[in-house]
């Protein structure tokens, strides 16, 4: 299995070194010639007004998002999350726009107000994972095809799954616990399986935030 991963900016390394533990294939991902032949792509996190003008500069922009539209599998945490929204409030710059969701940028606060914390998240068996939020942004709603994978107490989304896109508020790269990359795999593993966006469970009803934090 070869997994790329955007090495444009952000901390794309961790990733690699994620997938290097899980016996995968890890390909660095700078130019259009490097998206050949890859089964699955994640999007690290870092600053996705720096991500999105260096895909468009590298010529990335195009041949990523006909990827993503063929079906390919793609895990976007934190920065790299916010490039796949369909809706952003407080960014004004053309995304891939591959999930409906509506996500707010930075909602938590400055760099300071980054936190640590203990998520539950059914898909990933019965013990909580450690997530780390730096400079987060929030998912602020979910359209019915959206499945939500985890919130924090307060109700607000943090990890999403549409079919094979992943949307992850946080940075499991960062991280000793595998079991979120691990489920990308396995995510990657179906699409393979099937050729398709694969079978996805969840609610059907639309989902909305009540509470927005400000900046
Ligand atoms: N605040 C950053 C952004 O919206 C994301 C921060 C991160 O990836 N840790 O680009």
């Amino acid at each position: 299995m070869r997994i790329g991963v955007l090495a444009l900016q952000g901390d794309f390394i961790e990733h690699i070194s994620t997938l290097k533990k899980l016996g995968v294939e890890a390909i660095p991902v700078h130019k259009p010639d490097e998206l050949k032949g890859l089964d699955g792509l994640i999007f690290p996190g870092g600053e996705s007004t720096t991500i999105t003008s260096l895909m468009y500069s590298s010529s990335l922009f195009k041949p990523l998002k006909e990827l993503a539209q063929a079906g390919l599998p793609i895990m976007g945490t934190c920065a790299g999350m916010v490039l796949m929204a369909k809706k952003i409030t407080n960014f004004n710059m053309a995304t891939l726009a591959l999930m409906d969701i509506e996500v707010r940028r930075n909602a938590f606060g400055r760099q300071v107000a980054s936190f640590e914390t203990e998520l539950t998240m059914p898909a990933l068996g019965d013990k909580p994972f450690p997530a780390i939020f730096i400079r987060a942004p929030l998912i602020l709603s979910t359209s019915p095809e959206v499945e939500i994978l985890a919130r924090l107490d307060s109700g607000t989304i943090v990890a999403a799954r549409q079919g094979s896109k992943l949307a992850i508020t946080f940075h499991p790269e960062l991280g000793s616990d595998l079991r979120l990359h691990r489920y990308f795999l396995e995510i990657v593993t179906s699409h393979q399986l099937t050729g398709g966006e694969g079978i996805q469970s969840g609610t059907k009803k639309t989902n909305r935030e009540v509470p927005i934090p400000t900046d």
